[in-house]
């Protein structure tokens, strides 16, 4: 192990999130394997679990995570939605505020150094940020527009040869929302992207096109 090559000093699973282990472990292992074809980055960092994983694996490649949110709250974590956290609800700005539980988990993990925080709007970020990236991470809202909004702002910044991972993917209806299973789907039809790995509701692709 170098002093790049170290884990997250804290278990990602400490940390609020809806990711798996078996998917993060997925997600990291992919993020090594092609970190040196440029940063990896994720959409929809909510408390920093998935940083936890991405971060480390960025840092052993010898690149950096950056880590796109608003940190408001996608559609289904506003209050009177099932993923609504009362303890993340900012009184003063009248919204929630995900961004100091996640700024807390990347400084305990001791991944302040491979982890860029950018709190912005996905579209925004996308425009502001110059690939191409080793790994794209979708993980952002649920809703049809916001998805297919990632899907767009984000595929083509994935370098030919990196990996789009998008999360959530849930192919019988009865398990969630469709969005994220038809952007993914979406992707396979494009022929920019063949799929790679399915790790509970995560699915990997490399980037071909
Ligand atoms: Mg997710």
């Amino acid at each position: 192990m170098t002093a790049l090559d170290r884990p997250a000093l804290i278990d990602p699973e400490s940390v609020r999130g809806f990711l798996s282990r078996e998917e993060g472990e997925a997600l990291a292992r992919a993020a090594r394997r092609v970190g040196g074809l440029g940063p990896i980055v994720e959409v929809g960092a909510y408390c920093g679990r998935s940083a936890l994983y991405l971060g480390p694996a960025a840092r052993a490649a010898g690149t950096v995570l950056v880590s796109v949110d608003h940190h408001r709250g996608s559609e289904e974590h506003q209050p009177g939605w099932e993923w609504h956290d009362h303890e993340l609800w900012d009184e003063a700005a009248g919204a929630l505020d995900t961004l100091p539980a996640f700024r807390d988990a990347v400084r305990r993990a001791g991944l302040e150094d491979a982890v860029v925080a950018l709190v912005a709007d996905s579209r925004v970020a996308a425009h502001l940020l110059r690939g191409p990236f080793g790994l794209v991470l979708i993980d952002g809202g649920h809703a049809l527009k916001t998805a297919l909004g990632d899907w767009r702002a984000w595929a083509v910044a994935v370098a030919p040869g990196g990996m789009l991972a998008i999360h959530d993917v849930f192919p019988d209806p009865a398990d969630g929302g469709r969005p994220p299973c038809e952007i993914y789907r979406h992707a396979v039809a494009s022929g920019l992207f063949e799929a790679a790995e399915t790790v509970g509701a995560l699915r990997l692709l490399t980037r071909v096109g």
